[in-house]
């Protein structure tokens, strides 16, 4: 079939799915906005500071913005995380000492944070003496006797979300899913519970915040940056959380009355404001790939019928050569290094080789339409991000043509 007609009857055959994803942007959209109007953002907040950064308003307002959007009692979101990786770090070498243990509920954290909790002789948690539990997923569910089981017989001191599921394969988890987990943690539990939100942000009405995770932790170069914001992280959650993690992204006692940045915080706060529709953007444009790759007879997970909880659609080529030709069509059809030939490669903190089609204008950023794997079978392509629909077409439109050549 001729692609131009293909995408057409996926318009209109989810048509519904489609609107969906715009009345979320719109709620969230009010959510943002309001946010602004209560922390009186103005322009004086963009600007530049040095040194120290002392009565940086800046850095102060983007915080309170991020607290004031996650429903939290504080926040910390600052261009000096550098990457979510360094986030999640910040927040888990904040929050945990000598001798505590802590549990993820959702298996084995993102691959790059093995070498945060795990690795020997790296200044991980395990070199500190903090354990870190993982009770795999049944699945892709959270393992509920399991989870019982250990929190009943065991005292830990933080317990371990993640949202969306990296190179793992299960759906993400709803926010309903985090919502339920919760209450049924809270029975056996009172310790904080952490929530890695990477790639969730504004694809629901409501974060983990909002049903009681105490804390949230995601990138900028992802949704909640709105495809402008150039590099960063945020936590928010409990003061008393913010507090401890703000004492590793900067010292133990100074936290976050530091830090300057000598460029405008504008587009901090521009990308923030952007996030929901941008997100919203990205999520047309995974559909679209989803069902028209679902139309040529390859699985995509989650398929395009079903609701998400993230950005990402995972497409199962089964062929290496196919894989490598998709993703290089889309690194073809990217506005920055589109001459570039992205190729399988060993990259710091991955198992297996990853290829990597990123051609965006912030360097690294999945918020912008971008492709990576693992090249191991089933030569599985993750998709996200995409920073217009339009775009993601367009480039939809040549990937297929690259199946064909
Ligand atoms: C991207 C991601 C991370 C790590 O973020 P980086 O910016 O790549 O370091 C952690 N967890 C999940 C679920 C992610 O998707």
């Amino acid at each position: 079939m001729e692609t131009k007609k293909l995408i057409n009857e996926i318009e209109r055959k989810y048509a519904d799915r489609f609107r969906e994803i715009d009345e979320i942007g719109e709620v969230n959209q009010e959510k943002v906005l309001d946010a602004f109007i209560e922390c009186r953002i103005s322009a004086g907040h963009f600007a530049p500071t040095t040194g120290y950064g002392y009565d940086d308003m800046g850095r102060d307002k983007l915080s309170q913005l991020f607290a004031s959007v996650m429903r939290t009692e504080a926040a910390i979101a600052s261009p000096h995380f550098a990457s979510g990786t360094h986030t999640i770090a910040c927040a888990l070498f904040g929050l945990l000492r000598p001798g505590d243990e802590a549990v993820s509920l959702s298996g084995m954290p993102y691959d790059t944070l093995k070498n945060v909790i795990f690795g020997k002789g790296n200044g991980s948690l395990a070199d500190f003496g903090i354990k870190f539990d993982t009770i795999p997923t049944v699945c892709g569910a959270f393992d509920k006797d399991e989870i019982a089981r250990r929190l009943s017989s065991e005292k830990f001191a933080l317990i371990y979300i993640q949202r969306s599921p990296g190179y793992e394969r299960r759906k993400a988890y709803s926010v309903s899913d985090i919502k339920q987990i919760i209450k049924f943690v809270r029975e056996y539990s009172d310790a904080p519970i952490a929530v890695d939100n990477c790639y969730g942000e504004f694809v629901e009405t409501a974060e983990p915040t909002e049903v009681g995770a105490d804390l949230v932790m995601g990138s900028l170069i992802k949704n909640p940056g709105g495809a402008i914001a150039p590099t960063g992280g945020y936590i928010a959650g409990k003061e008393r959380l913010i507090k401890a993690a703000e004492a590793r992204l900067t010292a133990p006692g100074v936290g976050a009355e530091i830090g300057s940045y000598e460029h405008t915080y504008r587009m901090f706060f521009q990308g923030l404001f952007l996030a929901p529709h941008i997100v919203a953007q990205a999520r047309k444009g995974g559909l679209l790939f989803a069902a028209a790759l679902e139309e040529l007879g390859y699985t995509v997970f989650p398929p395009a019928a079903d609701k998400t909880g993230d950005i990402v659609r995972v497409a199962d080529f089964g062929d290496k050569n196919k894989m490598l030709a998709f993703c290089r069509a889309v690194q073809a059809a990217s506005p920055v290094d589109a001459c570039a030939r992205p190729d399988p490669w060993a990259m710091p903190g991955y198992d297996d080789e990853v290829i990597m089609a990123s051609g965006s204008f912030v360097q690294g950023s999945s918020i912008e339409l971008s492709a990576d794997a693992p090249v191991r079978p089933p030569y599985s392509l993750y998709i996200q991000g995409g920073m217009t629909y339009e775009h993601a077409k367009i480039a939809l439109c040549r990937c297929l043509d690259s199946l064909n050549g």
